[in-house]
């Protein structure tokens, strides 16, 4: 098993890695297709003249609030989650709606009205996952020329339905099987294992990993760029006051508790809850970002964005010997737990609720600090344990579909949690009563017994029991 720490963390925008980036990708591969030679078309005068999108499950309960069919109009246009201007993309929108038109480049333009032509339909799920997607071509006379189906499977990774079989089918071989990558752990004990075998650490695996598809130089400076587009983040969110976008009315709050942190910290007051009060300020800049459809990076996803750069960004300010190899150490461990859990369970919340999300985040976290602390490989494995065994059964009930409330105190919390673990694991000897892989398997199971009301469809839990004003 392999999968990229840059599969596990991807610049795009907010507010959902499975709603948002992930249909937004759903329509470049569509375009893409439309070019390609891989449909069969009944004569070489027959044109696409048209699109139709329906959005199935969890994206046609939470689509509105997610941005979903924003997302999928500027993946029609061409835009792409990675480089798409947040500040651009109403203009994009608002161009659309009045031609009712597509026009992305390198392609003829296709007649495309979000209003009739974009479908959340609650009622009919797609078979195979909770995010389905499906998006059809026409002719003139309104003759259907080609379907895909699409799955958004959390992180902002996409599958047809065919790749999605393969994928299950692929978890069922050995780990080794077909991989061409030294160290193809697919478990946290197999992890363990190879770490102690090799005498390398976890991020010197993964580092020898992700090496045989790229220079260590290419390596490093994209490890770089993901830290650098985390930290600009946290920088973007505690300057940014105001009322967040959706109707709900919730206002921005980390901008002034970072006012007052900053005036503690110059003051020397004792603050007995110093580090969790900055974890949470970190971690609620992101997310508040998020919120706003601003660039995050998804770790592993959008929803749960704001764990992984606050407990960094905590690092660079209660750790004075942290250097830049650390950041990158911290990135390449975390995404080595993010994977795992991955291939064994879930990091959807559509799937198996917030735990999915919250709690691997929280789990990736505990692992890179206590990596960069100087804990051992089996500390590290204990770390990412203790973070994810106490987020297991937390639901997704986000009010009116957006990505808010509770979501962005949540990461607060899961951060919180994250550098709990670190510490305490640390303070062990690596030895501990719940494997993770145990603890992984554990939320698999309690996320697919989950009622479907708390995965994501905001028809469960607080967004039912609290009014909307
Ligand atoms: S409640 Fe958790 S899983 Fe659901 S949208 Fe919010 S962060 Fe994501």
């Amino acid at each position: 098993m392999f999968l990229s720490v840059f599969d596990v963390f991807k610049i795009g925008v907010g507010p959902s890695s499975s709603h948002t980036m992930g249909p937004m990708s759903a329509a470049n591969r569509f375009l893409d297709l439309l070019l390609s030679n891989e449909w069969p078309r009944p004569s070489s005068n027959v044109h696409v003249a048209s699109i139709k999108v329906s959005l199935h499950g969890s994206l046609a309960h939470t689509g509105i609030g997610h941005g979903t069919g924003r997302a999928v109009v500027l993946g029609l246009m061409g835009e792409r989650p990675d480089s798409v201007d947040p500040d651009h993309m109403d203009g994009i929108i608002d161009e659309v709606e009045r031609s009712g038109r597509i026009t992305p480049p390198g392609h003829p333009g296709y007649q495309f009205q979000p209003k009739t032509d974009l479908i959340f339909d609650k009622k009919v799920p797609l078979p195979g996952h909770a995010n389905g997607m499906s998006f059809s071509a026409f002719d003139k006379d309104e003759r259907l020329l080609v379907k895909r189906i699409y799955y958004s499977v959390g992180g902002g990774f996409v599958v047809t339905d065919t790749e999605l079989e393969q994928m299950r089918a692929d978890k069922k071989k050995p780990a080794a099987a077909g991989s061409r990558v030294p160290f193809p752990f697919a478990s946290a004990k197999q992890m363990l294992e190879m770490s102690e075998r090799s005498g390398l650490s976890i991020a010197q695996m993964k580092r020898a990993n992700e090496e045989t598809h790229m220079s260590a130089e290419e390596l490093d400076a994209g490890l770089d760029r993901i830290w650098s587009a985390m930290s600009s983040c946290i920088d973007r969110g505690l300057k940014v006051d105001g009322i967040m976008p959706g109707g709900l009315k919730v206002r921005r709050r980390a901008r002034a508790i970072h006012d007052k942190l900053q005036e503690e910290w110059r003051s020397n007051r004792i603050n007995p809850l110093l580090a969790n009060d900055w974890l949470s300020v970190y971690a609620m800049a992101v997310n508040e970002e998020n919120a706003a459809g601003g660039r995050v990076v998804t770790a592993p996803t959008n929803g749960a964005a704001g764990v992984i750069p606050a407990t960094i960004r905590y690092y660079q300010h209660f750790h004075e010997d942290w250097d830049q190899d650390g950041i990158r150490n911290y990135l390449l461990t975390a995404a080595a737990v993010g994977g795992i859990i991955k291939h064994n369970a879930s990091i959807s919340g559509a799937e198996v609720g917030c735990q999915g999300e919250v709690g691997s985040a929280a789990a990736m976290a505990a692992a890179g600090l206590a990596a960069v602390m100087g804990a051992t490989p089996e500390q590290i494995e204990n770390a990412a344990e203790i973070a994810l065994e106490h987020h297991l059964g937390m639901t997704c009930d986000p009010i009116a579909g957006l990505v808010q409330v509770p979501c962005i105190e949540r990461n607060a919390l899961g951060a919180v949690k994250a550098v709990t673990a670190a510490s305490l694991a640390i303070k062990g000897d690596g030895q501990h009563f719940v494997p993770l892989d145990a603890c992984i398997e554990t939320m698999r199971q309690t996320g697919y017994d989950m009622s479907e009301k708390y995965k994501e469809t905001s028809t469960g839990g607080l967004a039912v029991n609290v009014v909307e004003c």
